[in-house]
């Protein structure tokens, strides 16, 4: 997988590469799925949510542009998998689940696993998490109508902000900086992601 999935499309930071090594996939999948594992392609996890493909995580986790030791908040805990492998190079995750069954889940697999750094919340991501801002990066494993500038405030000096943002069935995928009042917006690729529901998200339907 790290070899032709991540290395062959480009993904190089030895950090990022070595977190893919260390985390077993196989535990973040439902049972049924676990063939599947380390295939190229999301897998569902329950809910209607899903476990992101491989490259993606590696890709969305690379743009964040990490040096080791961070503060990094994740919302959209969902399998927990990327949340481990932030886990392994950040000092401390914050994650945050709307579904509690998933929270709970991803709880119980991340501490099965050993993971000592990371912090849960059930709610809504989209507000962050003010009490435990700033964060020096923040990953939103959803896709957004909009970048929340709740989310863009929470960001500590030089923190980058990576998300998905665009409508409902397809995004792109999105790198916000901050430097002092100021953000710079990049682009990095297509995406496709489940949809981010909350206050600065989307609606709940029905
Ligand atoms: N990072 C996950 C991928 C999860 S899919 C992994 O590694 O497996 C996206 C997740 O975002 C879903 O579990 C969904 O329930 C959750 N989600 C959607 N809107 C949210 C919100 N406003 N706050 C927190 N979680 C949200």
């Amino acid at each position: 997988m790290v070899e032709d999935q991540l290395i062959g499309r480009g993904i190089s930071d030895p950090k990022v590469l070595k977190a893919f090594m260390n985390v077993r996939r196989h535990r973040f999948v439902p049972p049924s799925f676990a063939a599947d594992a380390y295939a190229d392609h999301p897998l569902p996890i329950g809910h209607g949510q899903t476990i992101s493909q491989p490259y993606m995580v590696a890709l969305m986790t690379e743009s964040l542009r990490l040096k080791g030791g961070e503060k990094v908040l994740e919302v959209g805990t969902g399998s927990g998998y990327q949340a481990a492998i932030l886990a392994e190079i950040c000092g401390q995750v914050c994650t945050i689940e709307r579904e509690a069954d998933l929270l709970e889940n991803a709880k119980r697999i991340l501490s099965k696993e050993g993971y000592k750094n990371i912090d849960f919340r059930c709610g809504d991501g989209t507000r962050g998490i003010e009490e435990a801002a700033p964060f020096d990066g923040i990953i939103v494993t959803a896709g957004a109508p909009l970048v929340p500038e709740t989310l863009k405030l929470q960001l500590a000096e030089g923190g980058r902000l990576v998300i998905p943002v665009g409508g409902m069935f397809g995004q792109m995928l999105v790198a916000v900086q901050r430097k002092g009042d100021e953000f710079t917006e990049e682009n990095i690729c297509g995406c496709v992601f489940v949809p981010l529901i909350g206050e600065y998200g989307w609606p709940e339907r029905g």
